[in-house]
């Protein structure tokens, strides 16, 4: 089987506690219906109610190396209401792991959303903010900070934005290997995949996964922060990786894939109107409370290329998000069942 043989390459570096196995199920009721196409979603949600499935994967095999070079402290860089630092935060409060938030000021007086989450999670004194105009060069004062903590003898590992670490890699990899084991289980192929991408790490899990078993298929990556041409030195970067880690070069096959600038509100962290009254059409259409930052954008994009392309074949939406991210939202949303 396919699937077992990257199961075997990324096994040793994975805490297997932490995930199991989502569900893939239909989607159509979204799409404008046709007959030589059927629509799935991957439900990456599901992995945890209150850590983004996708963030979960990586730390799969994150902690493990956490853990091993048991380093006394952990820094993470991100904005105020990251995913990464909310999911993260858990995780290592979970393990009894140390750590410091290393966090983009805001100015919203009003604690609310993630924010609150994590503010629930961590001490004050383990915070540090970095003002906006300074947050350009944060990975450089994070790592001053590593280098003055060396120096009085402490290990501090910097976990950077969206965890896009080396060691992520084959927490990553787990996503493709689940869907290839589905599709083995199943006898269901899928031609094309849709995914969102932020750091890109978890597109690149995919890219790679399907590389590595030569499954040809088309993937549409959403953009939804960052730029094409991150994307592709990262990519880069992740096969070098993978070539280390596991000892063995990709072969030099490699399926397609494409970037797209999402169809609603495109600047990262934006959410308008369209994309809340997009969420309530969602809700109503699939019975799914889908995060707005990420995956209503992301499911819009692809809705979009289904339809102008006149995609067929079988297709898999992955939502790695979580209903979560839906609290900051709730005022602005209950404004949609005023009274008139
Ligand atoms: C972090 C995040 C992503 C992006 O993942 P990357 O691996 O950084 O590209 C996508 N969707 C959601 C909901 C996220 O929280």
């Amino acid at each position: 089987m396919n699937s077992e043989k990257l199961r075997t390459l990324i096994k040793p570096y994975l805490s297997e506690e932490l995930l199991r196995q989502t569900r893939i199920h239909a989607l159509d009721n979204y799409f404008p219906p046709h007959p030589k196409r059927k629509v799935f979603i991957k439900r990456d949600d599901e992995l945890s109610s209150s850590i983004i499935g996708s963030k979960l994967r990586k730390y799969s095999s994150l902690l493990p190396y956490l853990e091993k070079e048991n380093f006394d402290e952990v820094l993470i860089i991100g904005g105020a209401h990251s995913n990464n630092v909310l999911s993260l935060s858990q995780v290592l409060k979970e393990k009894r792991l140390f750590f410091k938030l290393m966090l983009l000021e805001h100015h919203n007086p009003t604690l609310q959303g993630n924010l609150l989450w994590t503010r629930m999670l961590v001490n004050e004194k383990n915070l540090i903010w970095v003002k906006r105009k300074d947050w350009a060069e944060v990975e450089e004062k994070a790592q001053e900070y590593v280098e003055e903590e060396k120096r009085k003898g402490r290990r501090v590992c910097l976990i950077s934005e969206g965890a896009k670490h080396q060691a992520s890699l084959p927490g990553v990899l787990t996503l493709p290997q689940e869907i290839v084991s589905d599709q083995e289980k199943k006898e269901r192929e899928f031609q094309h995949y849709f995914i969102d991408s932020g750091t890109g790490l978890s597109a690149i899990g995919l890219i790679l996964g399907l590389q590595f078993l030569e499954i040809s298929a088309h993937i549409y990556i959403s953009l939804i922060a960052g730029r094409e041409k991150e994307f592709e030195s990262q990519l880069e970067n992740q096969r070098r990786n993978f070539s280390q880690l596991f000892g063995q070069d990709l072969p030099s096959f490699c399926p397609s894939y494409s970037f797209h600038r999402p169809a609603l509100a495109t600047s990262f962290g934006s959410v308008n109107t369209k994309v809340l009254q997009e969420t309530l059409v969602v809700a109503r259409e699939t019975g799914i409370l889908m995060d707005p930052v990420y995956s209503i954008k992301h499911l819009c994009t692809a809705k979009e290329i289904i339809v102008q392309k006149e995609l067929e074949g079988n297709i898999l939406f992955v939502y790695s998000g979580g209903s979560l991210a839906l609290a900051g939202f709730q005022e602005k949303l209950a404004y949609f069942f005023r009274s008139p």
